[in-house]
């Protein structure tokens, strides 16, 4: 990489930080584009989230991402939302635009779609697992698309009576029917996944261990595919249980490329060779592991 005067900054903002996998997707997208910019990760305080989003403008950079926890804050500090940010209230994304503006985005829930490969959006019912952060950014861009309907399964925790107050805005604006249900209700689970082309684990669940966020005796119908946006480890109690009914599964990995090619093509105008970099991510995470 041949750092001189003419290159620009993009970032991750977040706490914690260290562990991101975003500098090594972007940077080489840098490189393999032959654009001359450098992205690195910010571990901030909360207190200095205005600060950083104002030294975007001051210092010319291309944007920055966001992660936990200033997805939501740093709503506040941006010129202008698109739609999918305005129905979810949280971005991942800002673009210094050319007239030195600040556009907020969100692109969790398009790179999620986008790693599907083959999956077209408008008419299906969807099934999603969760209603947290992630869940709500698919939940809303499934909706900019015009998917028929959304079933959604969340434990009843403190979290539920909000999380119905948050999708209630999301079907209002969109027209698109969401309907919240308890993730403790087998029955209900089985009737919705009977419906849907697509079930999604959007919960934490599998992440440390080997739990399931759902029973598994429920049967999957012929020809769903069934995705856990969890990436680590790269197949999870839920996707195992998934194969095992034969059908197509996905992992997280292109969920994480994907959102960051959305914002590296807004940055730069230029398209993220996606699928080369996924490969080397693989083994970045997987091989390096095992
Ligand atoms: P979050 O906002 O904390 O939401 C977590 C969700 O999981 C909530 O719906 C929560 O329910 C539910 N949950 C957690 N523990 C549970 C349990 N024991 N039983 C039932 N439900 C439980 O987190 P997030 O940011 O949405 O992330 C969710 C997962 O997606 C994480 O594993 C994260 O690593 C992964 N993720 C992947 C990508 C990617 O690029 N592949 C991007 C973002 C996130 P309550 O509301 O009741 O707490």
């Amino acid at each position: 990489m041949n750092i001189n005067g003419y290159t620009r900054l993009a970032a991750v903002v977040a706490n914690p930080i260290k562990h991101s996998n975003s500098p090594f997707i972007h940077n080489m997208a840098f490189e393999m584009t032959e654009v001359n910019g450098v992205y690195l990760a910010f571990e901030i305080e909360n207190n200095n989230l205005a600060q950083i989003i104002e030294n975007i403008k001051i210092m010319d950079m291309y944007g920055v991402n966001l992660s936990m926890p200033f997805k939501k804050e740093a709503v506040k500090y941006v010129d202008e939302l698109t739609p999918v940010a305005e129905l979810i209230g949280a971005i991942n994304t800002i673009v210094l635009k050319d007239d030195g503006s600040l556009l907020g985005h969100s692109t969790d829930g398009s790179g999620f779609f986008n790693s599907l490969e083959n999956y077209h959006v408008e008419g299906q019912t969807i099934s999603i697992l969760g209603g947290g952060g992630a869940a709500l950014a698919i939940i809303a861009e499934a909706c900019v698309q015009k998917a028929n309907k959304v079933f959604v399964f969340n434990r009843k925790s403190a979290n539920y009576p909000i999380l119905q107050e948050k999708l209630n805005k999301i079907s209002k604006a969109s027209g698109v029917e969401i309907i919240l249900q308890d993730l403790a209700d087998e029955e209900k689970i089985q009737g919705s996944v009977n419906e849907s082309t697509l079930l999604i684990n959007a919960t934490s669940i599998g992440m440390k261990d080997k739990s399931m966020p759902i029973n598994p005796s429920l049967r999957l119908p012929e020809g769903i595919v069934v995705a856990d946006i969890i990436y680590q480890p790269a197949e999870t109690e839920f996707l195992k249980w998934a194969k095992s009914q034969n059908v197509r599964t996905i992992n997280g990995l292109g969920m994480l490329v994907y959102q960051a090619a959305e914002s590296y093509e807004l940055w730069t105008g230029k398209k993220m060779p996606a699928l080369t970099i996924k490969e080397a991510l693989e083994r970045k995470i997987y091989e390096t592991r095992s």
